[in-house]
């Protein structure tokens, strides 16, 4: 790549260079274990013009793993958080029968399902088969394609517009962001709002969270670059909050030029500014403080090592690939990763080969530590694992710096 992917710009600057690595999502068969693994450069640049933090390349889709792709109601947390975000919008926007809410990359209709038990329409639009069916199944109308302008244009001559819209952990995914946007804008009923979540490239920054940086992950948005690519498709931001989930992560509420702008959004923008977000200054010192992290993790882990301990893992998602790549421990070193998704079990990790069992097996085995990768769902997990901690278990949390909880 040598433009930048939102506004054009053609000299892009080094943010992290990670180098050739396996892809996150791309979980190794037993059979497998022997043939060479597929790896793509991860790089990260900024656009000195639009402020865009980006991947430098982007995989071909047909080279990504999607049979044991993220469905959402395995979290928790995330279907509760989808529960009340609803039931808030459908309050304050007085949202009824004859609305229609709309969702990009539904997945299994996790959210969707709150507005069609609340008597409201919704259409679910998701590229999977296997999971749009589920969806179905559960109720939730969808449809199987990928968002864009074609299929915006499809939808607004069928008269299907959307008083609301949610685009949860998209726009850091589709390589094409401007298409999406402005697909956005022309499925968007007039007065409506599209209320897009992505994860904040802040918290990654303040919080080291390098490893949420991996080849399905292409951009890591600020507010002054997410609104600067709404503008160039006839929206803008027009409120903004920043939420926990996914370690960090901005609610943005886009619509039509004109709608009032909340102060909320105008003191972030300034507040971005003011750090230096929108210049390459705010990621100079990013590289070194990785490499502390990791450096010091992989010494921890190491030494426990040493002392005979018995070292396990708990999820096996993308981050926790970019993490155990980067700090190059393998299986010598932590037994196995602990999941609850069934489709992941019985597979080793990219790269490092580390393989992947149920849950259960922490409280028959009893390691002494845990490495938590899925940081990210740190309450969910210790919540759910309280046994194993009850009878002495311990988890460390790899960011941003090594804890032991
Ligand atoms: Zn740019």
């Amino acid at each position: 790549m040598t433009q930048c992917r939102s506004c054009g710009f053609g000299t892009l600057d080094d943010v992290l260079t990670l180098g050739e690595t396996p892809l996150a999502n791309s979980l190794v068969a037993a059979d497998r274990l022997d043939t060479v693994e597929a790896r793509f450069p991860l790089d990260v640049v900024f656009c000195p013009q639009c402020a865009l933090v980006q991947l430098t390349i982007s995989v071909p889709p047909e080279e990504m793993f999607t049979e044991y792709a993220y469905f959402s109601s395995f979290a928790d947390t995330v279907t509760e958080n989808a529960r009340v975000l609803v039931e808030r919008l459908v309050r304050e926007r007085h949202l009824a029968a004859g609305h229609l809410a709309m969702e990009i990359a539904s997945n299994d209709g996790y959210l969707l399902k709150n507005y069609v038990a609340a008597g409201i329409d919704a259409l679910g639009i998701d590229p999977a088969r296997n999971i749009a069916r589920v969806a179905i199944d559960n109720g939730v109308p969808t449809r199987c394609d990928f968002f864009g302008r074609d299929l915006a244009r499809q939808l607004a001559a069928e008269g299907l517009l959307a008083d609301v819209l949610h685009a949860n952990n998209v726009m850091a995914h589709v390589p094409d962001v401007n298409g999406v946007v402005a697909g956005i804008a022309t499925v968007l009923a007039p007065g409506g709002v599209a209320v897009i979540e992505t994860p904040y490239v802040r918290e990654m920054v303040e919080r080291l969270e390098f490893d949420t940086i991996y080849h399905e992950h292409l951009f890591y948005y600020s507010l002054s670059s997410f609104d600067a690519l709404l503008r160039r498709n006839g929206l803008r931001a027009v409120d903004v909050e920043r939420i926990p989930i996914h370690g960090g992560t901005l609610r943005i509420f886009a619509a039509e030029e004109g709608t009032p702008v909340s102060d909320a959004t105008t003191s972030l923008l300034a507040e971005e500014a003011q750090l230096g977000m929108t210049t390459i200054d705010y990621y100079r010192d990013f590289v070194a403080r990785v490499d502390t992290l990791c450096d010091q993790l992989r010494d921890f882990l190491l030494g426990l090592r040493r002392d005979g301990k018995r070292i396990a893992a708990y999820g096996a998602a993308a981050k926790g690939a970019t993490l155990l790549n980067r700090i190059g421990v393998d299986a010598t070193t932590i037994d196995y990763v602990a999941d609850r998704n069934v489709h992941k079990q019985g597979l080793y990790m990219p790269g490092v080969h580390i393989p992947i069992v149920a849950p259960e097996q922490l409280l028959t085995d009893l390691p002494d530590y845990v490495l938590l990768l899925a940081w990210n769902f740190a309450d969910e997990v210790m919540a759910q694992q309280h046994e194993y901690r009850e009878r002495g278990g311990k988890f460390i949390v790899p960011v941003p710096e090594p804890a032991i909880r």
